[in-house]
């Protein structure tokens, strides 16, 4: 939504417990200079979160310089998984930095060589190809460039096509935005590509009908052949909404593209290492895909992100062929294998499942009261609720931008800290705390969220 937060400080009121503190006008009059910077020379694009400076993050919370803190409800987006400024992946950044070496681009290296090792004991077969990049999106980039490659080496060039999802984020680039599902984000790109077409999300509301079935019927809508399809690539939740797909669906489509000789490709982006309860977010399906994208929660800090495949598929592209600069940085290296090993340590995936179902018990029995959410969706430590206007719940809920706008507003001013809303509309309130957090901490923010979402109501 093309939304500012508004810059002139105002009385909030005080809070003060164990885990939240405000104790000045929000935004902190402090923190203006700053924020007054950022909109000078930043692009408007870069001013759409909430206007608070942060100063450090610990764990589930978020200071900034002028006494306040809050519960974090955002991990920044989805990333902080195993905490903010763990003391084990900072000391895993300063022995690398201290190591004096901080690049060496596609040359070998042992931090690179030890993350890969990690990562290939953790992923099932036959995931134990994988390819070391920055972005999320330059994952999804490589994913379909595989799916294409792959699709024309074994069916010609017609075996080009890319299914994807309505709604679907994956990026911001222009190969991802193609297989993104939001059209407006796609307007610049004017001439799109017609290999790259977007069914309905089997989300069981605003697509009523969850069978597989309709995956082949939009095909067929679409006038695509499955034979000419290289490669299904799928949000294992949606970001907006964090919707799932049934399993059975998602058995159907993993049978589908066996059948079809189309790679499935999950992104993982958001939901691996731990968020969803598990430490992959297709754990929930009992499918396994071809390919996997995997970023943000990774490193739970420093950009990296990684893409997994069965090695045919991997092995696509010479030497020399598919590489990027910061491929494997190995200070980003160091960070992503101390924050998996916490996880691991910490079962923080069993964390998330425990405090997921305190999560959405509350937010379904908030729902229950409340008609002006549509739904609420997600599994472990994620969650979407749906905004709605009043009375629009069903059949499929005309999203309220405004409210989910005011809700998360007022959150951040109880200190309970949120991204701005996201998904159709901007009606969707994303709750993703870093998967450390306390039944205690879980419970008062889940409090502190009802309050502010009920005084939004009157
Ligand atoms: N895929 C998914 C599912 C995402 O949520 C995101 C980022 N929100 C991306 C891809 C793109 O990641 P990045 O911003 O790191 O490019």
């Amino acid at each position: 939504m093309s939304r500012q937060f508004n810059l002139v400080p105002r009385d909030v009121g005080r809070i003060e417990t164990p885990y939240r503190r405000i104790v000045t006008q929000l935004p902190a009059p402090g923190s203006l200079t700053v924020l007054e910077t950022l909109r000078r020379i930043e692009p408007m694009a870069m001013q759409g979160q909430p206007p608070v400076v942060w100063d450090r993050a610990e764990g589930f919370q978020v200071f900034d310089a002028w006494g306040n803190q809050w519960i974090d409800w955002s991990s920044g987006v989805v990333v902080a998984n195993a905490g903010h400024g763990r003391k084990e992946v900072i000391e895993a950044i300063q022995k690398q930095a201290g190591a004096h070496l901080l690049t060496n681009y596609c040359f070998p290296s042992e931090p690179r060589a030890r993350l890969l090792e990690k990562l290939a004991a953790l992923l099932p077969e036959p995931l134990q190809k994988i390819f070391l990049l920055t972005t999320g999106s330059e994952t999804v980039e490589c994913a379909i460039k595989l799916c294409r490659t792959w699709g024309m080496k074994n069916g010609g060039r017609h075996k080009h096509v890319i299914v994807s999802y309505q709604h679907a984020f994956h990026g911001r680039t222009l190969g991802s935005q193609l297989a993104g599902g939001i059209p407006s984000l796609k307007e610049w790109i004017v001439n799109t590509d017609p290999g790259f077409v977007q069914i309905p999300f089997p989300d069981g509301w605003r697509t009523r009908d969850t069978s597989f079935e309709t995956f082949e019927r939009h095909l067929r809508e679409a006038g695509v052949e499955p034979a000419n399809v290289a490669g299904v690539i799928m949000e294992t939740y949606q970001g907006g909404s964090a919707a799932f797909a049934p399993v059975e669906y998602m058995k159907r489509l993993r049978q589908w593209c066996s059948g079809h000789r189309a790679l499935l490709v999950l992104d993982e982006v958001q939901a691996a290492f731990g968020r969803c309860g598990t430490m992959f977010g297709w754990e929930h399906y009992g499918v396994v895909p071809d390919v996997a994208c995997f970023g943000k929660g990774l490193s739970g800090s420093l950009p990296i992100s990684a893409v997994a495949g069965r090695a045919d598929v991997m092995d696509l592209h010479p030497p020399n062929s598919m590489t990027s600069t910061h491929t494997g940085n190995p200070v980003c290296c160091a960070a992503a294998l101390a924050s998996i090993e916490l996880i691991e340590a910490e079962d923080l995936a069993g964390n998330a499942r425990y405090m997921g179902a305190i999560l959405h018990s509350d937010l379904a029995a908030m729902a229950a009261r409340i008609r002006n959410i549509g739904r609420v969706f997600g599994k472990g430590l994620v969650a979407g609720v749906s905004c709605v206007k009043p009375g629009t719940r069903e059949p499929d809920g005309e999203p309220d931008g405004d409210l989910a706008w005011r809700v998360v507003e007022r959150s951040i001013e109880k200190g309970v800290l949120m991204f701005a809303p996201v998904g159709y509309g901007g009606g969707t309130i994303k709750i993703c705390p870093p998967l450390v957090i306390t039944e205690e901490a879980l419970r008062e923010s889940l409090a502190a969220f009802g309050e502010a979402f009920r005084e939004c109501l009157v």
